[in-house]
């Protein structure tokens, strides 16, 4: 590939150098099957393409210069002009075929002796600048025959018009020798396409089936080279040829901005810079996707000769980057990928090198290096390259399995160390939960799980015991509505009022004293606590603790008492009294007018101080109990007594206006006054004196019955005592 523009290069230099020698005739002889004129051509350029045949006839022979090898011209336009001469010796063939090389496309007139009238020219025309996609007509192939008088020279002249770049070799055959070799060139032509439409097969199934990009680049690079040397010189003569089908010459121009493309990516991803170089490799990456996307802006904007040249340039500053690049990798790192991409384009250059000096007549290796010294390389470097991607395939998939061995290995590793683990775990449960087992089964206080329904999952032996029930009755059923429906005083107790139920519902822990049922019915004063059950985040259910708290019970009973009854008389201490005296009052105010309202009595032993006085503190205690006792009696079962002051008491009727208090204070009294209180002291007469009021609705706190009550106590006093009086709403 590179061969074009270095051709186009030496052919300059060759021209420059004008060597003075002659270029020689070619002399036919007998058995001759082929002959190539090189070394027999001499070279005339015509830059502005206007000189005439018979202009160039008359010229001397010194205005040509001697072509040492094939005819390979760089970027022309315009004409040039071919000179040869030959001569038929004794023997040989008459007829013989002109053919212009096997890539050679061009228009080119041949002007050939006329062998029947001497001194005169036929005129051939040949248009071979038509793309590959037609068929092929005879005249494609570039033949011309010709007819030779034996024995006198004969001169010919080639005109090869508007060329842009050609490389042509020009050959004599013999027609049967002609036709062999073409079939050959077929089948050279025919396996170099099969073939890359095998590798690019291939990898494009590679890829398919290994998502690896290394495959499609390859498919790409193939493919795209493959179609490019097809047409390698027709794209540089048809896109400026007129008459060139404008699709044809964007296909053939979309194919080199594609082979430029991809023979940076063989690059990319065969030597993989970016391992050394990371961002020279970036910057290596963009700038050839900024020259692709230039090459193809300027297809698409229709300059299409600049953008081939362009893209020639290009291809082959990029390849001696490339190889430099890798030249340098390999010399500092010793990288086997970038030795191999030396390799491999060495071979493809060899190739191209060897096709190059073939065409100058440098190696004399015939027409087999100069016609397929470059498909052979390419061949070969296809094939390498295809090597190579197996070989990294293989050493990826060789990591890969090794990978995959060591994964299996410490999966099987730690699947054992697993199982190990769960063993140790799960004994380390079974353990733990025995011990859980026994201490649920040996404490002494109740314990029930429930499930999120609040449904008794679990139950110990104490909370069976202390509840009378055993484990059929109980496991599944709810606890509240076996055994906390209820309250103490029997009111339903709602389970959203449950403790139970609250901590299934908000996940939170409670402790608080509630009152179960037996299964005898008795209650049980228990003290319970409520926690919930978590898995994770998850709630799922809640324990129960409860210990029977009967006895704290009683003791509670049995210190209220104590605090709430007069040690003396047994009736209400003050404390309790006014406690109660405040609950009516309330519960006045609550029921107001519809209830029957309360009547207060104070109640004061007349002189009582002289009692003590006379008959001794002890004899005066007797007359308090005795009082009490008998007070007691005048009142009715649901009235409170209670002793407020040292011989002050005070009664509490429930349901009874002022007048009903009036007499049963009037009974009292006269009780009093009728029998005097018998004591170890012997009899003792007493009186007392009572003030009486109403509870009101507008009573707040006790102070202010009490208040009454006491001023119409004090009324009584004041009136000379042994009497009742009523506090008088209307005169205070
Ligand atoms: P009045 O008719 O004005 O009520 O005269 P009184 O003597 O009853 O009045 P006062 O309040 O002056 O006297 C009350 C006496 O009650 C004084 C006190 O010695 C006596 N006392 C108070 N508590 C007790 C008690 O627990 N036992 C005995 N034996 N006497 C008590
Ligand atoms: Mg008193
Ligand atoms: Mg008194």
């Amino acid at each position: 590939m590179t061969v074009g523009c270095w051709r186009a290069l030496v052919l300059v230099l060759l021209y420059l150098a004008q060597p003075q020698a002659r270029a020689e005739p070619l002399n036919l002889a007998p058995g001759d099957q082929s002959r190539p004129l090189t070394g027999h051509l001499a070279f005339l350029p015509d830059p502005i393409g206007q000189r005439g045949f018979e202009e160039v006839r008359r010229l001397p022979e010194s205005a040509f210069v001697p072509l040492p090898g094939d005819l390979s011209a760089g970027y022309v336009d315009g004409a040039i002009w071919l000179r040869f001469v030959l001569i038929r010796d004794p023997g040989a063939p008459e007829t013989w075929w002109l053919h212009l090389g096997p890539r050679f496309i061009d228009h080119f007139d041949l002007f050939a002796p006329d062998p029947s009238t001497p001194a005169t020219y036929l005129h051939h025309s040949l248009d071979l600048a038509r793309p590959w996609t037609e068929p092929h007509d005879p005249a494609h192939a570039g033949l011309i025959p010709l007819r030779l008088p034996e024995g006198s020279p004969q001169i010919f002249y080639l005109r090869i018009a508007n060329a842009t770049a050609l490389q042509a070799r020009l050959e004599l055959w013999q027609p049967q020798a002609f036709i062999h070799w073409l079939r050959l060139e077929s089948l050279w032509q025919g396996g170099y396409l099969i073939t890359a439409l095998i590798i690019v097969l291939m990898n494009l199934f590679h890829w398919y089936n290994l998502r690896d990009p290394v495959f499609a680049a390859y498919a790409g690079y193939v493919a795209s080279f493959a179609l490019f040397m097809l047409q390698r010189d027709g794209i540089l003569l048809l896109v400026v040829q007129p008459g060139t089908p404008l699709p044809l010459k964007l296909f053939q121009l979309a194919t080199q901005v594609v082979l430029v493309w991809f023979a940076y990516r063989i690059f990319a991803t065969l030597v993989k810079p970016e391992r050394f170089w990371p961002r020279l490799a970036s910057g290596w990456g963009w700038i050839n996707r900024v020259a692709v996307g230039g090459g193809a802006i300027l297809v698409a904007v229709g300059a299409f000769k600049v953008a081939v040249l362009t893209l020639w340039a290009w291809l082959l500053v990029m390849i001696a980057i490339n190889l430099t690049l890798a030249g340098l990798i390999v010399a500092r790192w010793r990288d086997r990928s970038a030795l191999y991409f030396l390799l491999i384009f060495a071979v493809l250059n060899l190739g191209a090198v060897a096709t190059l000096l073939a065409n100058f007549g440098v190696l004399q290796g015939g027409s087999f290096l100069v016609d397929y010294g470059l498909i052979v390389g390419t061949l070969l470097h296809w094939v390498l390259i295809q090597m190579l991607l197996a070989d990294i395939f293989n050493r990826a998939k060789r990591e890969h399995e090794r990978a995959r061995d060591l994964a299996l290995e410490a999966a099987r590793h730690s699947e054992a160390e697993l199982e190990r683990q769960v063993a140790e775990k799960t004994r380390a449960i079974s353990a733990l939960g025995q011990r859980h087992e026994t201490l649920l089964m040996a404490v002494g206080e109740g314990i029930f799980g429930v499930d999120t329904q609040g449904r008794i999952t679990f139950i110990n032996p104490a909370a069976l015991n202390t509840l009378g029930y055993n484990w059929d009755e109980v496991l599944g059923q709810h606890p509240h509505a076996l055994f906390h429906a209820h309250h103490r005083d029997g009111r339903p107790y709602p389970f959203a009022d449950c403790p139970l139920s609250r901590t299934l519902e908000d996940g939170r822990g409670r402790h608080q004293e509630e009152w179960f049922f037996r299964r005898d019915g008795s209650l049980l004063p228990v003290a319970m606590t409520c926690a919930p059950l978590f898995e994770g985040t998850q709630l799922t259910g809640a324990v129960v603790a409860f210990s029977d708290i009967s006895e704290q019970k009683v003791r509670e009973v049995e210190l209220l008492e104590l605090a709430n009854t007069d040690m003396l008389t047994g009736v209400a201490t003050r404390r309790f009294f006014y406690q109660r005296l405040q609950e009516e009052i309330r519960r006045l105010r609550r029921e107001g007018q519809r209830e029957a309202r309360s009547a207060l009595l104070l109640i004061d032993l007349d002189h009582f101080k002289q009692v003590n006085d006379r008959h001794g503190h002890g004899a005066g205690d007797e007359v308090l109990r005795n009082f009490a006792r008998l007070a007691r009696q005048a009142l009715r079962q649901g009235d409170l007594l209670g002793r407020v002051g040292g011989e002050e008491f005070a009664a509490l009727l429930a349901a009874e206006d002022a007048a009903g208090a009036l007499r049963v204070a009037e009974r009292l009294r006269r009780a009093v006054q009728k029998s005097p209180f018998i004591t170890q002291a012997g009899p003792i007469p007493l009186t007392v004196s009572i003030g009486i009021t109403d509870l009101l609705d507008r009573d707040q706190a006790p102070e202010g019955p009490l208040e009454r009550a006491d001023g119409a106590l004090y009324a009584a006093k004041r009136k000379g005592r042994n009497r009742v009086c009523v506090y008088d709403l209307l005169a205070n």
